[in-house]
């Protein structure tokens, strides 16, 4: 490709308000151009790095037998009706038709895979099936941010896999968590693969990971020790240590002690002389299933916090929201002294963190302004209440697995696989034949991985000061052929350089436009193709050499240009 036929602008700035390094860049070496918050425009340079993204997919994905298709964008509401889900995707965008029918642009598409499925799959013969797509997608993000890492117009590889046994879903599963790693590697991306939380998804206690790319400007927190790694949000990490000061008095029926103005934990510690972990942290909340609300009341060691994602999924509810003052007054409680007792806490859903012992005594709030109870012990003096894991994973905590302690890190999540169970096919009525000839729900997995998001995590990974610095891979070009002479015999020779690397079967950039030579070169270090290729007056007269500059080392070489399609080729990876 001519540079001076083509269109393409790089800035020394970038917009103030582009965080991100993989932003900031992505703008200024001309990849990408935002139309709208959180909608963006592919130019040529960065079409070429998706269009690559997309290869590597492909291959990878035909390599475990995935069949391309391509679902509609927009998708009728009936059918998410269907499965449950048209009022509980709070991101979707909805609207009607002509004829009044509602409509939507697809955020996700678990439901139109089943209906799609359901018109060719008629028995357990049709199974397994493992479909995928690469395609756009629209989700109402409260906070498009980062450029293409969360977009609110974005693209997406989604697969949707349907299976008679929980067997044949588990090979599936491996074969595509085997297959993302394969593709982020061959993207040079490191990455950790961590469990994470399903939450709306999912039916529970499915298999569900995500892929993060370890990144400072990642979203996402993921702790991990040895082999061990997992989403910080639903992490199920152990305290470490055992609790002691749990006084076994015999005289200790609970009794109120004044705490005036004490609302936090830190406050009645000080007051009490005593320490976080014997005090009873209690948080109210309203939980939503569409318009239908349920009043929570979750309890936490005093050291630690709730994770709401944790509480979300335990209830299994859309949304999680602080609950409101008027609604606390109507239930009976007081702010700040909030306990897990009484009439007041008889009304709502009460939900205790695994780590809280039924049978020790605790401090707790008392239900009443400046008051708290001393010797409070949950099972015998609480409200009726239910047991799961709450609490936020943090520093010090130990891995489940026995690995030891954790560290935390941040990603930014590229893939998410998860098994769904017959979530989909039961709520939408979808069933086959068994070998009996009896109607069974298919178990189902789907798996996602972010098209667009792809470039800007490679890009968090791979840059310096200069620009991009882009994995061989996923890179627009091959080699960056700069003319940095003004001589029309050096000009006719790069052009013919670049017919010859183009007949290699090479992808090549020439700058071929009227400009300085270090402006070029600039330009070369920030858009950030692998190898360039320099042809100057001086590497030519000292025996008709090109200049070769690999990005990423820094390397350079006066190389014969006879040898270079063979050269360029090694130098990818590809067959002579
Ligand atoms: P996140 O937690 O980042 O919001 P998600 O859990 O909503 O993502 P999934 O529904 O699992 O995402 O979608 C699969 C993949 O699609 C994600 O792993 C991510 O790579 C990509 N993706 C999701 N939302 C966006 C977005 N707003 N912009 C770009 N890519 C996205
Ligand atoms: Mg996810």
């Amino acid at each position: 490709m001519l540079l001076s036929r083509h269109p393409w602008k790089t800035r020394k700035e970038a917009p103030s308000d582009a965080e991100a390094a993989s932003h900031r860049l992505m703008l200024r070496a001309g990849l990408i151009h935002k139309a709208a918050a959180g909608i963006y425009n592919l130019l040529p340079m960065g079409h070429r790095v998706l269009r690559r993204i997309e290869g590597v997919v492909r291959e990878e994905l035909g390599r475990i037998g995935s069949q391309e298709v391509l679902l509609s964008v927009v998708t009728p509401g009936e059918l998410w009706r269907r499965s449950g889900r048209w009022d509980a995707m709070g991101e979707m965008l909805r609207f009607r038709d002509k004829r009044d029918r509602d409509l939507c642009i697809s955020p996700t598409n678990e439901e139109a895979a089943v209906d799609l499925f359901s018109s060719v799959a008629g028995s357990y013969r049709d199974l397994p099936m493992s479909i995928y797509q690469i395609n756009t997608k629209f989700r109402d993000e409260i906070r498009p941010r980062f450029g293409l890492m969360r977009g609110r117009e974005f693209i997406m590889k989604d697969a949707y896999t349907f299976h008679m046994d929980e067997a044949c879903l588990d090979r599936t599963y491996l074969d595509f968590h085997r297959a993302y790693g394969r593709i982020l590697d061959r993207m040079d991306l490191e990455h950790i693969v961590v469990e994470a939380d399903g939450g709306l998804m999912a039916d529970g206690g499915q298999r569900t990971h995500e892929f993060q790319v370890t990144a400072g400007a990642g979203e996402d927190v993921v702790v991990r020790a040895g082999s061990w790694a997992a989403n910080a949000d639903g992490a199920r990490t152990l305290r470490a240590g055992a609790d002691d000061g749990a006084p076994d008095g015999k005289d200790d029926a609970p009794g109120e002690v004044a705490t005036p103005g004490l609302h936090t934990v830190a406050g009645v510690c000080g007051r009490l002389g005593v320490r976080p972990s014997r005090i009873l942290k209690s948080l109210l909340y309203e939980a939503w299933r569409g318009a239908r609300r349920e009043d929570v009341l979750a309890v936490v060691l005093g050291d630690d916090d709730l994770s709401e994602t944790k509480l979300k999924s335990h209830l299994g509810c859309g949304r999680l929201s602080p609950m409101g003052a008027d609604r606390m007054a109507e239930l009976g409680f007081e702010r700040g002294f909030v306990g897990p007792f009484g009439p007041s806490a008889k009304r709502v859903r009460v939900v205790v963190d695994g780590h809280v012992d039924p049978l020790a005594p605790y401090v707790t709030g008392a239900n009443r302004r400046d008051a708290h109870l001393a010797r409070f012990r949950p099972g015998r003096d609480g409200a009726p209440a239910e047991t799961a894991d709450l609490r936020a994973a943090r520093e010090g905590d130990l891995a489940p697995d026995g690995s030891g302690p954790v560290e935390f890190c941040r990603g930014i999540e590229v893939g998410h696989i998860f098994q769904l169970g017959r979530k989909y096919t039961e709520s939408m009525g979808v069933s086959v034949q068994d070998g009996e000839g009896r109607p069974v729900h298919p178990l189902m997995g789907c798996y996602g991985l972010g098209i667009t998001r792809l470039p800007a995590a490679a890009v968090e990974q791979h840059h310096d000061e200069r620009g991009i610095v882009w994995p061989k891979a996923i890179a627009p070009f091959h080699a960056h052929l700069v003319l940095v002479s003004r001589d029309p015999a050096l000009g006719s020779r790069a052009l013919d350089l670049h017919g010859r690397l183009g007949a290699a079967g090479l992808d090549v950039l020439l700058d071929d436009r009227d400009a300085g030579a270090g402006f070029k070169l600039k330009d070369a270090d920030l858009l950030g193709v692998p190898l360039a290729l320099v042809v100057g007056d001086r590497a030519w007269r000292d025996g008709r050499r090109v200049e070769w500059v690999e990005r990423a080392t820094g390397r350079r070489e006066a190389v014969d240009p006879s040898e270079l399609p063979g050269r360029v080729r090694a130098f990818h990876g590809l067959p002579p």
